[in-house]
C-alpha cells in the first residue's frame, strides 16, 4: 500500500461514512473493551473468574459487585459494537434505527457504535 499519495490527487473527496474506516474503529474499541473485561476478571466466557474462598470477605463482595456493574456496562458496549459490526456487514451501518437518516459522520467517528441520529439518541 503506497503511503505517499500523489500530489495531484483530488482533495474534495465526498465526506461519506464509507470513507472513514469504521470497522477498524469498532474493532479497536472491541479489543479495548475485551481487555478491560479480562482485567476485571471477566474472560471470554463472560463469567467472573474469582476464587470462592475469598467470597466471605465483605470488602471482596463489595469489590466484586462493583466489578460486575462495570463489567455489565462494558458488555453492553461490546454488544453494541457487535451489532454495529453486523450492520456494517449487511449495509445498514450508519443509519438511525428510528428514522433511517444517515447519522452524521462526525457523530459516528466519536461513537462508532451509535444506532441513532442526534435527534433520536436520547429517546431509547
Ligand atoms: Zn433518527
Amino acid at each position: 500500500m503506497p503511503s505517499d499519495a500523489p500530489t495531484d490527487a483530488t482533495t474534495d473527496v465526498p465526506a461519506e461514512a464509507a470513507e472513514f474506516d469504521f470497522r477498524q474503529l469498532l474493532e479497536i474499541e472491541q479489543r479495548q473493551l475485551q481487555s478491560e473485561l479480562s482485567e476485571l476478571g471477566f474472560g471470554e466466557k463472560g463469567g467472573l473468574d474469582y476464587d470462592p474462598n475469598f467470597a466471605d470477605s465483605s470488602q471482596v463482595t463489595a469489590e466484586r459487585g462493583e466489578a460486575e456493574a462495570l463489567a455489565g456496562q462494558l458488555k453492553e458496549s461490546l454488544d453494541e459494537i457487535d451489532q454495529a459490526l453486523a450492520r456494517l456487514e449487511n449495509g445498514t451501518y450508519g443509519r438511525c434505527e428510528v428514522c433511517g437518516v444517515a447519522i452524521q459522520p462526525a457523530r459516528l467517528e466519536a461513537m462508532p457504535a451509535s444506532r441513532f441520529c442526534i435527534d433520536h439518541a436520547n429517546r431509547s
